[in-house]
């Protein structure tokens, strides 16, 4: 099996800390330098089997925001472990205000295939209030040239980031779509310790997305962008160690499987609305599904179930199969609906 072999450069490159931002707390990674970077990738080298379908991605930083030198130095250590057959691939995360074509020929030179543009939203306000320090015509101007090179093309998107509402979110979402990038991946935001955004919470101007209105906002990204043919390789921060050290996370909305929540809410929603919609009396619903979407579907805790029937209304039965689909059968008359 493929994996990614991930090598943390934390805000190497950044020409500042977003508001919201650690990399040093978010990666648990705190150096940055050349010998960091070859220190991690021989922890995963000891138990990862070679393989060209391997990809070793440099993330937690703003990558092509680094020195040329510096970039060059970090794909050459990568060309090392390609020649050796511990990876065939490599990808790089980085801003979208350093984008241009010098930059782009590099990373071509040394085999970059992917390219990761944290976007966090398209709507200008919301940007501004983050102290990204680039606007959403810059990330799509990222996406247009990375596209027109050949590059597959990732965005990461944030759901409760500060000035950011419902409208804000659907915008962002809409231009996202015309954009089309390959892969996705969405957070939710979290008050991190040693961030400004910290200090926005502690001093009450800044209120958090509780996890219901996070999962919300979020599914809503997730099924936009799933519809229009993006696909969304991760849903919520990893959960290491170093994050979930007490006091890292000051407050938001984490769980440490925020991605199952939001897969599994919107099997709710869809089940929930033929609940609503059937007329008085009394209903059994079988649900078929795929084995592995089992605990996805009945929710967490069983909490899809619960909600479905908690009016009585319906008795919800399970069935093994190769889709997802419902059948609903009126218990007073025994008719399908
Ligand atoms: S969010 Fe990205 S650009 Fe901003 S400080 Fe963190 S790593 Fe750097």
């Amino acid at each position: 099996m493929s994996k990614i072999i991930p090598v943390f450069i934390p805000h190497a490159g950044c020409p500042h800390q977003c508001i919201f931002c650690n990399q040093r707390t978010i990666s648990g990674q705190k150096e940055s330098g050349i010998n960091a970077a070859r220190e991690q990738i021989e922890k995963y080298a000891v138990w990862t089997k070679l393989s060209a379908g391997n990809e070793l991605a440099f993330y937690g930083g703003s990558f092509t925001a680094l020195p040329f030198e510096f970039q060059e130095e970090l794909l050459k250590l990568a060309m090392e472990y390609r020649i050796k057959g511990l990876i065939g691939k490599i990808r790089v995360s980085t801003r979208p205000d350093y984008i241009n074509s010098p930059v782009l020929a590099l990373l071509k030179q040394y085999g970059v295939k992917t390219v990761e543009l944290g976007a966090q939203s398209l709507d200008d306000s919301v940007l501004a209030k983050a102290e990204r320090g680039h606007t959403g015509a810059q990330v799509a101007e990222a996406v247009k040239l990375l596209k027109a090179e050949g590059f597959i093309v990732g965005m990461q998107f944030m759901v409760g980031l500060p000035a950011q509402d419902w409208s804000s979110v659907k915008k962002t979402l809409q231009q996202a779509i015309e954009l089309r990038p390959d892969i996705a991946r969405i957070y939710p935001l979290l008050v991190v310790r040693g961030t400004a955004l910290a200090k926005s919470y502690a001093e009450g101007e800044y209120k958090p997305l509780t996890i219901e209105e996070a999962v919300e906002q979020s599914f809503y990204l997730y099924e936009g962008l799933t519809q229009a043919g993006v696909k969304v390789i991760r849903i919520g921060l990893q959960p290491d160690k170093e994050l979930c050290q007490e006091g890292n996370i000051l407050a938001g909305p984490f769980h440490p499987s925020f991605g199952e929540l939001v897969k599994s809410y919107g099997y709710k929603i869809v089940v929930q609305k033929q609940i609503d919609a059937l007329p008085g009396g009394a209903y059994e619903i079988t649900i078929t599904h795929p084995p592995k979407l089992a605990s996805i579907v009945r929710g967490m805790h069983k909490a899809n179930v619960k909600a479905w029937e908690a009016d009585g209304k319906v008795k919800i039965k399970f069935k093994e199969g190769q889709e997802f689909q419902t059948n609903i059968v009126c218990l007073a008359g025994q008719n399908t609906i």
